[in-house]
């Protein structure tokens, strides 16, 4: 979603005549764009901010700064760090150029939350083969822990209409797969008129481009119905895999961080997009550590993990966040504590990965490759429809954007390796 929102403010620029610079060397405007879900981002932004000064003293550099963070921040940033000449909030991303050239002689906080124009959406795209479309803008679930509703404010969808529109024109632009983005997908449009429309957009992509992959997150499970779960198993185009964050397996902590979902509703949930989506692969984010929580809360959620054997899974420790619900409750759990319940929930998801990926051993899949990889750039990466990385050695041509068909030949950690049968298109 980050990278997304930068694609949106390059796209913005772009069309104001303004382009990318090769290096930070070369830019005559620096733009970070900053996250404040978690503690560890905004330390890293005000690290990066002490850096850029330097460069400022020694010639005349734009520094921005956009995003949740400055959404939260605003004013007191100017003030903190007079080096910085904008701040611009969630909602800005459109008016970037206008707001540069406003910061000329001035520094500048536009976070104002209202009038959100979507506009036609992003013209700049990072990569070709693949698109990111923001189907749902904001949030309005107030998880008790979570920042995001107070700084991208409440939940907005955009009409099917526009989404088509710019799938159109990415698929027309080189898109094989698209990728829908909203804090809570299930939820597209549902508020309006108390039913979700999600299930009618992947039938409509399906029959519009029947020839693109369909991804979408986050799903959040307290709106995931039958419906939606059998527009995944019909569609042809939607990937099969789900990213469905438990956060924790006690009814007791889920109550409090208010997730709308016990752990029992959570599992079934799951046993019924296994059954009824073949193949299909389940991802999910996890807090340790909430206030008030007990080992015996916590041992719930080792349970309700091994339960549901997570394909992959991103773990956190609870950070309190200023404003939040959560944040007012007195009953924080010790550093050390939380740390060792980390660890031992990464032991088990890690394992929980590792037989996910064992089960893929000799099976022939296809893939669409996404570039050399990082790592090792003598191999292709590449993902496959369940959204596994998948890793094969590298010939000449350039296979970016191309569909692939492998056969797994080895699983390790987090990805797998495999040798390429054939180039289906
Ligand atoms: N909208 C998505 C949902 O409902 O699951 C997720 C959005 S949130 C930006 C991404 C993940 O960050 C959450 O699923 C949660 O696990 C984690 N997170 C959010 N606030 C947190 C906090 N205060 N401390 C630790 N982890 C947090
Ligand atoms: Fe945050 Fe909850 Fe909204 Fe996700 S659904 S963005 S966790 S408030």
């Amino acid at each position: 979603m980050n990278r997304h929102d930068a694609e949106q403010i390059a796209g913005a620029l772009e069309g104001a005549g303004w382009s990318l610079a090769e290096s930070e060397e070369e830019a005559n405007s620096i733009i970070l764009l900053t996250c404040c879900v978690r503690e560890s981002a905004e330390q890293r932004l005000y690290g990066r901010l002490a850096s850029l000064k330097s460069l400022k003293q020694a010639r005349p550099v734009k520094i921005a700064v956009g995003g949740c963070l400055a959404q939260k921040v605003g004013e007191r940033m100017l003030h903190e760090m007079p080096h910085v000449d904008l701040v611009f909030g969630t909602q800005q991303y459109p008016n970037i150029a206008v707001l540069l050239e406003a910061a000329e002689n001035t520094q500048v906080c536009a976070t104002n939350l209202e009038g959100l124009e979507f506009g036609a959406g992003t013209s700049f795209r990072r990569e070709q083969f693949r698109a990111w479309i923001t189907i749902t803008h904001g949030c309005q679930n107030f998880c008790s822990y979570c920042i995001v509703p107070f700084v991208r404010g409440p939940e907005v969808s955009r009409t099917i209409e526009e989404v088509v529109d710019e799938v159109a024109r990415h698929v027309s632009g080189g898109a094989r797969e698209i990728n829908l983005l909203g804090q809570n997908v299930n939820s597209y449009r549902l508020r309006e008129d108390g039913e979700t429309k999600f299930p009618r957009l992947l039938r409509i992509l399906a029959e519009r481009f029947p020839d693109t992959w369909v991804r979408f997150t986050t799903s959040h499970p307290r709106d995931l119905n039958q419906e939606i779960i059998g527009a995944i198993a019909e569609s042809r185009t939607a990937c099969e895999h789900i990213h469905l964050p438990l956060q924790a397996g006690s009814d007791r902590i889920l109550a409090a961080m208010n997730r709308g979902y016990t752990a029992a509703e959570y599992v079934e949930k799951a046993q019924d997009l296994r059954r009824l989506v073949s193949d299909i692969s389940l991802t999910t984010d996890l807090i340790v550590g909430f206030p008030g929580e007990t080992e015996d809360d916590f041992a719930k959620t080792m349970e309700v993990v091994e339960a549901c054997g997570f394909d992959s899974s991103f773990t956190f420790i609870y950070n309190s966040r200023e404003g939040t619900a959560a944040a007012r409750i007195n009953n924080d759990i010790p550093g050390g504590v939380k740390q060792e319940r980390l660890e031992r929930l990464m032991q088990l998801t890690r394992k929980l990965t590792g037989v996910s990926l064992a089960r893929e051993l000799g099976r022939e899949i296809s893939v669409m490759v996404t570039g050399p990889s990082r790592k090792d750039p003598r191999r292709w990466s590449a993902r496959s429809r369940n959204n596994r990385i998948v890793h094969f050695e590298r010939q000449d041509a350039d296979l970016t954007g191309r569909l692939a068909k492998v056969v797994i030949t080895e699983a390790g950690s987090w990805s797998l390796k495999a040798e390429l049968l054939e180039i289906i298109d």
